[in-house]
């Protein structure tokens, strides 16, 4: 087993590789910028080093300093968590270039999926079904206007290199795509190093449902059956996502599962990631990306699996075999994860900041907390604006929607503005208890035109 593991993020998911270390009994080194001494990563952690100011570039997305981190204590290994180094593959190389190794998939998987053209190619050669659109990156308008012209509008706009539901624009019609099309193009560029764009049809309504992968560096690889994450905001961000998705018929399931495993295997992949689909009213599935890392909402699987997904991805890292099969998994009950935000309901989802005077999570059977903060806790401009993840679980999704009622219910947090008083009526609306909803369900909600 691995000995010592560097942690390079911060927030909950910090918190969350950094338990999942000791637990195995591998030493942990937190890294933190110095908006983030306070944080309770830095607190649990077996070590923790300053790697720079309070901003992204300077610290966390600061590679010399990340890698020096890594020689300063020592560390084997390293955890990227989501978000900043962990999709990419430059990161994966300069580690292994210092004898170091990166907890996640091998350099060539990454790269493969790392963008969304390259990854729909994967796809479609593994034979998996895709959303029809351009074939990879659109090089003019011209051809936009043909391929858009062709598979019928609506249409998306998509920054191939784009992620976190940003670089996304809908199309609906000729005209406006003369219009969207340089700016589209300026913006990938500005926020992702890469004007490449891809235009995708826009699927009228559909579930977004994704699989969970795992597999070792032999060859053996499981799925651990799907996420419906369809609650999303206006951004296409994901705000709650359960498990299973109950209303999935079970051969449909299988057969996602089936042809997630196929599209990673094809591309040799190993460690733990995501396929993501769109689900449309028929159930037919269509492949969206590849997440090539552990993802927000892991934890619902965990719930449903009783897997734990961070000790596996440090084991498979540490040279170990995967340690079940596919008719080891094996799915029991229903899990939901609420993700809480320092975002004001009443100003639009602005982003909210400063010391979080008071702190009451709540508590009981089936409710599992996710997060770095506490009463007295400074919440800075910097970073993400998610606080905590709350995870429920029930026997049957009944009793998991009133679970994460009561428990959005007790939790209070004063001091910044959150989303809970948003979610508390969000969970209580008639689609979303009846499980009667799409990705544009949070968007007719907030409009008040839900029927
Ligand atoms: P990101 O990398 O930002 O996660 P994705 O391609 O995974 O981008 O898409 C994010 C979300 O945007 C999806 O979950 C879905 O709600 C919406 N979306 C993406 N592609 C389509 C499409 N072709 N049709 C309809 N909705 C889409
Ligand atoms: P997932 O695909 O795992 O459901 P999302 O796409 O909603 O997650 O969010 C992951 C994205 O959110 C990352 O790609 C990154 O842009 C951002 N993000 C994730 N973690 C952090 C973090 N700790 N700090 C800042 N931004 C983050
Ligand atoms: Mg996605």
């Amino acid at each position: 087993m691995i000995k010592k593991v560097l942690i390079a993020n911060r927030g909950e998911i910090a918190c969350r590789v950094i338990r999942a270390c000791r637990e195995l009994g591998i030493q942990s080194v937190a890294v933190f910028s110095e908006a983030d001494r306070e944080s309770l990563h830095v607190k649990i952690a077996d070590q923790a080093v300053c790697v720079g100011a309070g901003s992204n570039t300077d610290s966390y997305l600061n590679l010399a300093n990340i890698l020096m981190a890594c020689q300063i204590s020592g560390a084997e290994a390293v955890h990227p968590g989501y978000g900043y180094f962990s999709e990419r593959a430059n990161f994966a190389v300069a580690l292994e270039s210092l004898g170091i190794k990166f907890i996640g998939p091998p350099t060539d998987a990454i790269e493969a999926m790392g963008d969304k053209a390259s990854a729909k190619k994967a796809a479609i050669a593994s034979g998996c079904p895709v959303v029809p659109g351009s074939d990879g990156s659109v090089p003019n308008e011209t051809d936009a206007l043909g391929v858009a012209e062709e598979i019928g509008y609506p249409v998306l706009l998509k920054a191939v290199a784009g992620g976190g539901g940003r670089g996304i624009r809908r199309v609906n019609g000729p005209d406006e795509l003369a219009g969207l099309w340089k700016t589209a193009q300026a913006e990938a560029q500005a926020s992702f190093g890469s004007g490449e764009i891809l235009l995708e049809k826009c699927v009228v309504e559909p579930r977004h449902v994704e699989i969970q992968v795992i597999g070792d560096s032999y060859g053996n690889m499981v799925h651990l059956g799907e996420r419906e994450c369809s609650i999303q905001n206006l951004r296409h961000q994901k705000i709650v996502e359960e498990a299973p998705y109950a209303a999935l018929p079970e051969d449909v399931r299988q057969r996602m599962g089936e042809a997630a495993v196929r599209v990673a295997l094809s591309v040799g992949y190993h460690n733990a990631g995501t396929v993501e689909f769109l689900v449309d009213s028929n159930n037919d599935f269509y492949f969206l990306e590849m997440n090539t890392r552990l993802q927000v909402e892991h934890p619902v699987t965990e719930e449903v699996t009783g897997i734990d997904l961070v000790h596996l991805m440090l084991r498979i890292a540490s040279g170990e075999r995967l340690p079940l099969t596919q008719s080891d998994v094996k799915l029991s009950g229903h899990a939901i994860e609420a993700r809480i935000t320092a975002q004001d309901p009443d100003k639009d989802f602005a982003p909210s900041t400063g010391c979080i005077t008071g702190w009451r999570a709540p508590g009981g059977r089936g409710v599992r907390m996710e997060t770095h903060c506490y009463a007295g806790y400074s919440v800075s401009p910097f970073y993400d604006p998610m606080l905590a993840k709350l995870i429920v679980r029930g026997r049957d999704r009944a009793e998991a929607v009133s679970k994460l009622q009561t428990a959005l219910h007790e939790f209070e947090v004063s001091g910044v503005a959150t989303n809970i008083p948003f979610l508390r009526r969000l969970v209580a609306s008639n689609g979303y208890v009846a499980g009667e909803f799409n990705t544009a369900f949070v968007p007719k909600f907030l409009e008040g035109t839900l029927d």
